[in-house]
């Protein structure tokens, strides 16, 4: 299993939704149609930090939602 922690920009998010449909599992739109973390996945209940144990799928989503957005507003750090 491999953690990461994800970071949303939500100053630098555009709303576009690329992220959500890449990795719905993880983002989605809150009330100002910006991108969040969903709530299974935040951390200490804050709605744009994420802890997500991620492996197959869910990482390749991850990377890609960071890789894809294009306002980098998504950063992935790698934590174990
Ligand atoms: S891909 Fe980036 S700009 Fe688009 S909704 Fe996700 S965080 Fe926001």
């Amino acid at each position: 299993m491999v953690k990461y922690k994800v970071n949303i920009n939500k100053d630098a998010c555009i709303g576009d939704g690329i992220c959500i449909s890449i990795c719905p599992e993880v983002f989605e739109f809150d009330e100002e149609g910006k991108a969040r973390i969903v709530e299974k996945y935040r951390e200490e209940g804050k709605e744009y930090t994420g802890l997500v144990d991620a492996s197959g799928e869910l990482e390749d989503c991850l990377n890609q939602s960071e890789a894809m957005c294009p306002t980098q507003a998504i950063k992935l750090f790698k934590l174990e």
